[in-house]
């Protein structure tokens, strides 16, 4: 159980660890050498013989003595083992998230992974900082009182020694079912609180429908389930400790009862009797308290274990002998993937997309066009075939080097809650104002800054909430402006903006896009007519490939949509009007 938590301390820390437990050991022999001095000293004082019962006294002090040494010695270790580790831990858990395949951040992850740094680092800390030394000290003083009565009654150390197996076999028991418990109401708790961050995100989405109070079922569904696994929790902890004390209280009425039997048998004097019995307690006390912490290591260790799970996770392969890209094409060979273990969803796509042109990805909804962008950037690695950008496979590239090959404008345009300023350098930390400034006028965020309350500086609120949806977008062109990366993978708005946002979206993106190698899932006509190669999408797969008017010409399902989009938008044109820009 500890060994998982062992497992997670880093190298420098991990080498004080036989110091910590030395130092546990010989605090609690100290201590039961103290407990069973306590014997002979009272025995003497009892019969008068102070001369004796100072000795006694003088070797109980020296056993103090190294109670206090190792005692002050464990705390000192225990928190810097503790310390380090929580330091390291979450150190470690950021580089590794740092390194996960993008596509492993959803909802879901988002409630489990808050709760691994802040609560399951803490709870595995502990075992250092306060549990483990509690923990040892309630087994060991027990065994050495244990074994020290050999040297003044046996009947009482065999005793002593035959309950120690009995009542640990009852804790343990008492743990199994706690762990159980606490591994599901754990997982409760993971769930609820993805679905309160998602019940917080998707508010408009809910008032929209009218479901935004008791009527999200789901929010409900993980909170009752919450609700019951904490309760289960701590019913699960009754049984166990309810026998468990019991029992000690059980073996402590068997020890006062052999005390006096032998005391009656004139086996030993009264006053070893009372003597027996005040140690007694001291046996009794420790067994308590470790069956009271063990429940609190076996909460550490579910949560090694889930820290572990995290670490396990796979990382995105990082390229051995890092390349260069040679240009800013990209292309796909064969390329299948499924999310997770579902159903395929990209199924043996081939195309290129010559460096300095545009591909427009146009088909059904649910086709696999926003998979597409989100295979070329890696948020996922393929299952199959493989994708190259500048020549190269992208596993070959570092992954922030192959980041620096792209600017996305996706829909999902996330902001952070700080200034409008600082949201749109995250497009290039070193940016100059001026730079700033360029991308912001092209990308019309200059408007929006003119309108806020304390322009650049103004706060955006958690998520952007404070800026329409066009707005957002801007935003996130401005970014992409501002990266000025060769290849721009686009998601085109499929909501409709209103013309203004609309017009002024559509410049920024041509601005954007200009000279740039352009991977675009596109929706506007004029987007999909301009591209110089639009590859339709169907269930996966490329069905049609080709230009505009070559597609229109064959008549097939491009030209079907076609036909169908442009009616609905009220346009007419025939495919030799629509050979330029
Ligand atoms: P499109 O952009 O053409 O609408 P997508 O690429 O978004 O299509 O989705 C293709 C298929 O993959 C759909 O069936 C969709 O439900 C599924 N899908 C999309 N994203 C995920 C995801 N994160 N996890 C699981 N399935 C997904």
């Amino acid at each position: 159980m500890i060994g998982k938590v062992l497992r997670l301390v880093p190298d420098p820390y991990r080498r004080l660890i036989p110091r910590y437990i030395a130092m546990i050991v010989l605090f609690a022999v100290a201590q039961s050498a103290a407990y069973v001095l306590l014997m002979p000293m009272l025995e003497s004082l009892f019969e008068g013989d102070l001369g004796a019962a100072w000795t006694w006294t003088a070797w109980i002090a020296v056993a103090v003595v190294f109670v206090c040494i190792g005692g002050y010695q464990q705390a000192v270790l225990g928190i810097r083992i503790g310390a380090g580790m929580m330091q390291s831990l979450q150190t470690r858990l950021g580089d590794h998230i740092a390194v996960l395949p993008l596509g492993w951040f959803g909802s879901s992850t988002a409630g489990s992974v808050s709760k691994l740094i802040s609560g399951s680092v803490r709870d595995a800390m502990g075992v250092f900082a306060h549990l483990l030394a509690p923990l040892l000290t309630g087994v060991l003083v027990p065994a050495g009182v244990a074994i020290g009565m050999i040297f003044i009654d046996w009947r009482i150390s065999l005793a002593m020694i035959i309950s120690a197996p009995l009542l640990y076999l009852v804790n343990r028991w008492g743990q199994g079912v706690y762990s159980r418990a606490d591994t599901r109401a754990h997982q409760a708790a993971e769930e609820s609180n993805s679905r309160v961050i998602e019940f917080a995100q998707a508010q408009p989405v809910l008032r929209a429908f009218g479901a935004a109070g008791a009527g999200n079922r789901g929010l409900q569904n993980a909170l009752t389930v919450q609700r019951r696994g904490s309760r289960g929790l701590v019913l699960a902890s009754i049984p166990g400790l309810v026998v468990f004390s019991f029992l000690v209280q059980l073996t402590f009425i068997l020890l006062v009862y052999l005390a006096i039997t032998l005391a009656a048998g004139d086996s030993i004097s009264v006053p070893a009797a009372i003597a027996l019995i005040a140690v007694s307690s001291r046996f009794i006390d420790p067994l308590n308290q470790a069956a009271d912490l063990s429940t609190a290591v076996r909460g550490a260790a579910n949560a090694a274990d889930r820290i572990t799970d995290l670490l396990d996770v796979p990382p995105l392969a990082e390229a051995s002998e890092p390349v260069l890209p040679e240009d800013s094409s990209v292309s796909f060979t064969d390329v299948t993937f499924a999310y997770g273990s579902g159903e395929t969803v990209i199924n043996g796509v081939t195309f290129t997309v010559p460096a300095g042109t545009t591909t427009a990805i146009v088909g059904p909804s649910g086709s696999g066009k926003t998979t597409l962008l989100r295979l070329a950037s890696r948020f996922y690695d393929v299952d199959d075939g493989g994708i190259d950008v500048g020549r190269n496979p992208i596993s070959n590239y570092p992954s922030g080097a192959l980041m620096q090959q792209f600017s996305l404008v996706f829909q999902d345009v996330y902001l952070f809650n700080q200034s409008i300023a600082e949201n749109v350098r995250i497009g290039r930390a070193g940016a100059t104002d001026e730079e700033l400034n360029r991308a912001a006028e092209i990308a019309r965020v200059d408007e929006i800054v003119e309108r806020l309350p304390d322009g650049w500086e103004t706060n955006v609120g958690e998520g952007g909430t404070s800026l329409s949806g066009g707005e957002r977008q801007r935003v996130s062109i401005a970014r992409a402006l501002l990266k000025d990366a060769p290849i721009v993978l686009l998601d085109e708005a499929t909501s409709a903006l209103d013309p203004q946002n609309e017009a002024r979206v559509v410049r920024g993106i041509h601005e954007l896009t200009r000279n740039k190698t352009v991977i675009v899932v596109a929706h506007r006509l004029a987007t999909i007519r301009h591209a110089d190669q639009i590859l339709f999408l169907d269930q996966g797969r490329i069905i049609e490939r080709g230009t505009h008017d070559v597609l229109l010409r064959a008549e097939g399902r491009y030209a079907a949509f076609w036909n169908e989009r442009s009616r609905a938008a009220g346009w007419r044109l025939a495919p030799a009007e629509s050979g330029h820009r």
